[in-house]
């Protein structure tokens, strides 16, 4: 595969008086480095590694343009000689690798996670606990000036530009909306009023600014609120836009309060771009489409489709800071593909933490691995290549050690290819294709359907232990009857699925199976997709919500079962949680928590709940009630004297799951 490939996507971008020099823009994504003690320093490295990386443009994380936009107490502003200095690395950074880069300018409003916040109207947001004041009308205008000012202060700092946030439900949204604005003043009321607080920002940037500046402007083209904005709306502020000094518009889908899932794992690959084409269509401007973009061959398709003419990603940029290189060079099949997953980024952020990612944990500690310095080579044995293996092997590989990779299995992927199995999961499947292809480059010897003989420790110096889980046997009366099995075998196609289906178990395996049962491993188009989640794809009503049923899904008879108190999948991640929870409600599955079970018969399972006992007809059992580390050959390995390493599920079994693996992997292919 050569450039030739992608033909449409390293194509320049010419803005008049400025060309980016491919249609590829690395999207805004808060790392939590902002807020770190030398998080400049540190950010300054991260966006130099992907502009180093070969983006035409980077947008920042979203900056304050004053002390009440601010998301959480102590984020980011640009207010301040201080702050330009700071700035001054990062801009400094990125064009010394060739790269351009927006500074995100965002006013939090009503979403502020703080006490004393402002939004248009005094209306509490659903998804945090405080209530913001209205803010008067010289309020208004006072912080137009502080987005003038704070693209003034960009330009200062050395930005090529500014990304101005009137999109996910954020301040300039709240404007635009009845839903968050009820005002009565010259900001409220018709939708010419309603509009008015975008557009003076966006005239008053450019006055001050010059023609040489970047304006983008992240337009909301589907809220998937009620009382949302109508697509005649959204056009009409488009033009306005782009006739106020935009020099681009990017594309936002859904605030953050919305309850239909965008950007997660199950949401099929660019399943929104449909909507920047029909913005597309009404503006001169270039257009920037997102949301679920992950590789090369997705993005040079939506511009084929003439859906956009850029196209925007943000996450994929965390997973492998090189994908626009490696695109470049005909190389595709070497990127770290984002898997949608959102544990490593966008959880980390809503629980303080800084930002990295499940398949690449250097992403945000740029300043913090080794460096890949050379080492005395040695014979390695990785045992198991499951996440942990695969991650250490690569690492142990790409370092110059001679690496043999021993795997049970008929192939490689352990827990990653079971997940891979689920529909809506299925972006696991590029993680198995990168281990794949990268540990052929790096000459890792790959031995699949081997077992590991303890006389095989002496050919190698040190022994990497991955060898996983196994799933965790239950102590229930009819437990061995032949209709019981474990999740394992099902998602690996070893048994065939029941009709009447009892699932043991809530967590996230619980819940992934529940799903295979229903979906099956095939993913979901993007018709069958905003179908079942009402998105209106006339792109007619209102907020972009259908009034239409969902079509029925064709579903088993699944019911879920917990012993303790809780909603199901209670431990997983706050931003896909919710999503799996109304998934299961949509398709239909039953949960039942506080309970004890009394024991399995062969037409179904006997319960004790509220103190009255029930039976739950079942024609098969799954159990997916957690693991055991699978430690059966440790001692005798030990035994031999060489230094052995544990890693992974083999280590802990509790909380087990990728992220942890794969940067278990690459600490011990580091420590080699
Ligand atoms: P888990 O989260 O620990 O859940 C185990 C479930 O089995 C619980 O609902 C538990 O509830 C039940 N259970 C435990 N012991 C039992 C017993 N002896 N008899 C009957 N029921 C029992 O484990 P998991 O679902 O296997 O997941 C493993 C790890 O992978 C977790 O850390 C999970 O977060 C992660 N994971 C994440 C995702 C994701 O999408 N992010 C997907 C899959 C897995 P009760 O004890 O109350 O009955
Ligand atoms: Fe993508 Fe998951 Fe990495 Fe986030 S943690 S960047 S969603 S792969």
């Amino acid at each position: 595969m050569t450039n030739s490939s992608f033909p449409l996507l390293f194509e320049p971008l010419d803005l008049g008086f400025t060309t980016i020099k491919n249609r590829i823009l690395m999207g805004s994504m808060h790392t939590g480095l902002e807020e770190e003690k030398d998080g400049f320093r540190k950010l300054a490295k991260f966006y130099a590694t992907r502009a180093s990386g070969g983006v035409g443009l980077i947008v920042t994380g979203g900056i304050s343009p004053d002390f009440f936009g601010r998301l959480t107490p102590g984020a980011a502003k640009m207010t301040s000689q201080r702050d330009v200095q700071n700035h001054r690395m990062i801009t400094d950074a990125v064009h010394e690798q060739g790269g351009k880069i927006c500074m995100q300018i965002l006013h939090a409003g009503r979403y502020a996670y703080q006490p004393i916040s402002f939004a248009p109207s005094r209306i509490k947001a659903p998804i945090t606990p405080f209530t913001p004041f209205a803010m008067p009308s010289w309020m208004v205008k006072r912080t137009i000036r502080n987005f003038i000012r704070a693209a003034e202060l960009a330009a200062q700092a050395g930005y090529d530009g500014v990304e101005v946030m009137g999109s996910e439900g954020y301040l300039i949204n709240q404007f635009l909306v009845t839903h968050t604005n009820q005002r009565t003043d010259e900001w409220g009321g018709s939708f010419e009023n309603r509009m008015r607080f975008p557009l003076e920002i966006v005239k008053g940037i450019r006055e001050k600014v010059g023609r040489n500046f970047i304006i983008i402007y992240r337009l909301s083209m589907l809220d998937l609120i009620k009382d949302g904005q109508t697509p005649q709306e959204i056009v009409t502020l488009g033009k306005a836009i782009e006739a106020a000094g935009a020099s681009l518009i990017n594309t936002g889908i859904g605030w953050h309060e919305a309850r239909i899932p965008t950007i997660a794992q199950m949401v099929p690959r660019a399943a929104f771009t449909w909507v920047t084409k029909n913005i597309k269509k009404e503006l001169r401007i270039p257009v920037i489409t997102t949301n679920r973009i992950n590789m090369p061959e997705v993005a040079e398709a939506v511009l084929r489709d003439g859906e956009a003419d850029m196209v925007s990603m943000a996450r994929p940029f965390l997973a492998d800071p090189d994908f626009v290189n490696k695109a470049k060079q005909g190389a595709s099949h070497e990127i770290n593909t984002c898997i949608a997953c959102n544990q490593a980024c966008l959880d980390h952020i809503f629980n303080r933490k800084v930002a990295t990612c499940l398949v690449n944990p250097f992403a945000c500690r740029e300043t913090e691995w080794p460096q890949w310095n050379h080492v005395t080579v040695k014979n390695v044995a990785v045992l198991g290549a499951g996440p942990a293996g695969l991650s250490a092997a690569l690492i142990l590989g790409r370092r110059g050690h001679h690496v043999t990779l021993f795997e049970q299995g008929e192939e490689i992927g352990g827990q990653l290819r079971l997940a891979s199995q689920v529909s809506g999961k299925e972006e696991f499947r590029e993680t198995l294709r990168y281990y794949q292809v990268m540990l052929a480059k790096f000459k890792v010897h790959i031995k699949t359907s081997t077992t590991f003989q303890i006389d095989d420790a002496t050919a190698f110096d040190e022994i990497v232990y991955a060898a996983g889980v196994i799933p965790k046997k239950i102590d229930i009366e009819g437990s061995q009857l032949p209709h019981v099995v474990t999740y394992d075998r099902l998602l690996s196609g070893s048994v065939v699925p029941g009709k009447n289906i009892v699932v043991i178990g809530a967590g996230g395996i619980g819940i992934d199976t529940a799903m295979f049962l229903i979906k099956g491993c095939e993913p979901e188009t993007k018709h069958e997709f905003l179908n079942r989640w009402k998105v209106d794809e006339t792109w007619t009503q209102r907020g972009g919500l259908s009034k239409d049923k969902a079509a029925a899904f064709l579903t088993r008879n699944i019911t879920i079962l917990q012993r303790s108190k809780g909603k199901p999948g209670k431990h997983l991640g706050k931003t896909t949680a919710w999503i799996h929870r109304e998934e299961l409600k949509i398709l239909g599955v039953k949960f039942f928590d506080e309970l004890q079970y009394e024991r399995i018969t062969p037409d179904g399972i006997e319960i004790q709940r509220n103190g009255e006992h029930v039976m739950i007809p079942a024609d098969q059992i799954v159990i997916c009630a957690g693991q055991t580390s699978n430690t059966a050959m440790l001692e005798n390995l030990k035994a031999t004297g060489k230094p052995v390493h544990v890693i992974g599920g083999a280590l802990r079994a509790g909380e087990l799951d990728a992220k942890r693996a794969i940067e278990e992997g690459m600490r011990i292919g580091f420590a080699i």
